[in-house]
């Protein structure tokens, strides 16, 4: 049965209603159980080998998590989706579920703080990896060897918003044959879909946007469908019994989720499901608070650089307005000198010193002394991050509050 397609609000509140649902429950209900009982043993067995669908343990996949699955699944517009107990370890699966010594890695170098991280530990694990700056596909297409398995670019990247060249690298990607990852996190579903630029995975860290509370931690793994796993040399023979659009699932389930075991919890899973509800209405309230803050703060002659796609002076402002429904809900900027961050931040009275993104709250991080202070003044400075940069993750409070309130600690 295919099912109708809804718009986006309308797909994700009645996703759970798609599958038969205990005692006609409008939510999901939480599954604590962590293991599934069976009347017939046989019936046990072919949820093991896989010939029937079914839950055997609740490290490798639940009732709960699964439901979210299915909606991140209808977000991305994907194939299947995996859910991890924190964004990191949807990231991590990548490296788990798909490569092996002696494989290479293409990443633009504007990343996450962790993500970067990550990449430095697969590193010492035998596989190189090549930071490349992917607002220009030529570096990207340089570093491209034929050991090379894995693309990996975030959309608006974390602090400095710059843009990967989304749709070119989709493209140079199809044609090696190479998976090309797309961390989603920044702009989420609502705003971006990978898939229309030719990912084969979408990663999106559901602590941020999607559940948007900052009340729970959570990850997902997004195959688009689009790749052919074919191509992909490091499939064990186990998982090609599959049909090929599943082995790549098929082995992260197993090689990732299953064999290191971030598995999410499905408190934390039905805490997200109910955020995700509102997205869209969240998103459009904080990427227009957003933007009105960033061209506040860009007329004000004490303010010496932001950096935000929705401004026309961003250097991607072209590539955020053809592929993004909205500019996002994260900026950073940068004080003249003379003007302490710190003392700065100190004067905020709504805005809250703290390090998470896509809350409800508007929050607020000095990057170099927090986030990226572990990686050292050389490595910030080739990354763009200035030593008074300021990172604000933009909440759903009134407008006229939030100017108010980065208004009047200028001043002061
Ligand atoms: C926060 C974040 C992650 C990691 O998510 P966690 O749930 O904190 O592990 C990954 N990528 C991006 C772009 C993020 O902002």
């Amino acid at each position: 049965m295919t099912e109708k397609k809804y718009g986006f609000t309308t797909a994700i509140l009645h996703s759970d209603r798609q599958k038969p649902i205990e005692h006609g429950s409008l939510h999901k209900p939480i599954h604590t159980s962590v293991a599934f009982g069976y009347r017939d043993a046989r019936e046990l067995a072919a949820v093991f080998q896989g010939k029937q669908a079914g839950y055997r343990y609740g490290r490798q996949g639940n009732p709960t998590v699964s439901a979210l699955e299915d909606k991140i699944t209808k977000m991305e517009d994907g194939y299947a989706s995996i859910c991890f107990a924190t964004g990191m370890a949807a990231i991590g699966a990548l490296a788990q579920g798909l490569l092996r010594e002696g494989d290479h890695v293409v990443s633009s170098s504007f990343l996450f703080g962790n993500t970067n991280s990550l990449w430095q530990t697969v590193q010492g694990q035998g596989c190189a990896v090549s930071f490349v700056d992917a607002t220009e596909v030529a570096d990207v297409e340089a570093a491209i060897t034929p050991a090379t398995r894995i693309v990996f670019v975030e959309t608006i990247a974390n602090p400095r918003t710059q843009i990967a060249d989304l749709k070119r690298i989709g493209a140079l990607c199809r044609a090696r044959g190479i998976v090309y990852v797309v961390d989603n996190t920044m702009t989420s579903p609502y705003l971006f879909q990978p898939k229309a630029v030719g990912a084969s995975i979408v990663i999106n860290a559901l602590t941020k946007s999607i559940g948007g509370h900052g009340n729970a931690l959570g990850g997902c793994l997004t195959d688009t469908g689009i790749f052919d796993w074919s191509r992909f040399p490091n499939i064990y023979d186990t998982y090609k019994r599959f049909p090929t659009v599943q082995w790549g699932v098929a082995q992260i389930r197993a090689k990732s989720l299953r064999d290191f075991g971030a598995s999410l919890a499905p408190e934390a899973a039905h805490a997200l499901a109910i955020g995700a509800e509102t997205i869209a209405l969240r998103l459009e309230r904080e990427c227009a608070n957003a933007l009105a803050l960033a061209q506040m703060l860009q007329a004000d002659p004490r303010v010496a650089a932001v950096h935000y796609p929705g401004l026309r002076s961003h250097p991607q402002h072209g590539i955020a307005s053809e592929l993004f429904r909205a500019y996002g809900s994260l900026f950073s900027f940068e004080l003249k000198d003379g003007i302490d961050c710190f003392d700065y931040l100190n004067r905020l009275k709504l805005a809250i010193p703290s390090s998470n993104l896509g809350d409800t709250r508007t929050l607020v991080i000095p990057v170099a002394h927090t986030i990226f202070y572990e990686m050292g003044p050389e490595r910030r400075a080739g990354m763009g991050i200035a030593e008074s940069l300021i990172r604000v993750s933009v909440g759903i409070e009134d407008t006229s509050d939030l100017l108010e309130d980065f208004r009047q600690a200028l001043d002061s």
